[in-house]
């Protein structure tokens, strides 16, 4: 599945890496994905989903994050190590890092690695 490229607007940003987190107190399933456009921007995704509600009810979000280049390598180093990306159990330190939750239960994800939260583009097509 590809996605529309905030940088340079062709429909080519690709998912390149995948880490599935713990859920928090508001999703029940986040991954954190590394995500690529063959124009070089490079930068953090974000999937959450929500299924305690209805099953007509379920919720989802997909945002996505510019990085700079020393916060690119260092996520995608991070994803990189972790032996078992599938797994929200792993205790790795990608999994501990990027899957910590703050003060208010929420899972901290590309925040860990200093992005702005609010600073998100929404992942469509
Ligand atoms: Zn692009
Ligand atoms: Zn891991």
């Amino acid at each position: 599945m590809k996605f529309r490229c905030p940088a340079c607007g062709c429909a080519d940003l690709a998912i390149t890496a995948v880490l599935q987190l713990d859920g928090d107190l508001l999703w029940d399933e986040i991954a954190v994905q590394t995500v690529a456009c063959p124009c070089g921007f490079h930068g953090a995704a974000v999937y959450e989903e929500e299924r305690r509600g209805r099953l007509e009810d379920e919720t989802w979000r997909h945002h996505g994050y510019r990085l700079t280049d020393d916060q690119f390598i260092e996520f995608s180093g991070l994803l990189a190590a972790c032996p078992a990306p599938h797994d929200d159990a792993c205790t790795c330190p990608a999994h501990r890092r990027l899957g910590a939750h703050d003060a208010l239960g929420m899972c901290v994800h590309v925040r860990a690695l200093g992005v702005p939260p609010q600073s998100g583009f929404p992942m469509g097509h």
